[in-house]
């Protein structure tokens, strides 16, 4: 017998398991506010969900409507982008680590805010070191559509 094909990478697997430990205590206070404190499981279960079937935003989003009905269309999808981009930055990061990546940097999106871009105009810093912000590894800021990925020393 052949093992199944394995479409998700380690990394989204690693996002994926640490979502449902723990996607609701890292969402930031602005979004976490909107959530019943009962629901917190539901909402792990289904960020989590989001991740290992590759819904993106509006298919996380929808999902964690179907559990938490009293959420509005924007606040899911809010909750959604911000609790995938959560755990998969601290996939990657963990992933950097573990390898022995020895430095990091920021790519920042189109309309990066100040904090992403200044984190972004450090350049390559260590990984273990937090950026200008004050991070770790993304998200910097709310809707925050930046990652980190692994850097050359500059030459
Ligand atoms: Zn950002």
């Amino acid at each position: 017998m052949c093992p199944p094909i394995d479409r998700l990478g380690e990394t989204a697997q690693n996002a994926a398991q640490s979502a449902a430990k723990h996607a609701s205590e890292c969402l930031p206070s602005e979004l976490l506010k909107y959530v019943r404190e009962n629901d917190y499981y539901a909402l792990n279960i289904a960020i989590s969900d989001g991740i290992r079937e590759m819904l993106g935003v509006p298919g996380t989003g929808r999902r964690i409507r179907k559990a938490l009905p009293y959420l509005s269309v924007g606040q899911a999808q809010m909750i959604a982008h911000s609790g995938m981009a959560r755990a998969m930055e601290e996939a990657t990061f963990h992933k950097l680590l573990r390898r022995g990546i020895k430095l990091k940097q920021v790519i920042i999106g189109p309309n990066a805010c100040p904090i992403c871009r200044a984190n972004h105009e450090q350049g390559p810093v260590p990984v273990a070191q937090p950026f200008r912000s004050g991070h770790l590894h993304g998200p910097f800021c709310l809707g925050c559509c930046c990652a980190i990925s692994a850097a050359r020393t500059p030459s």
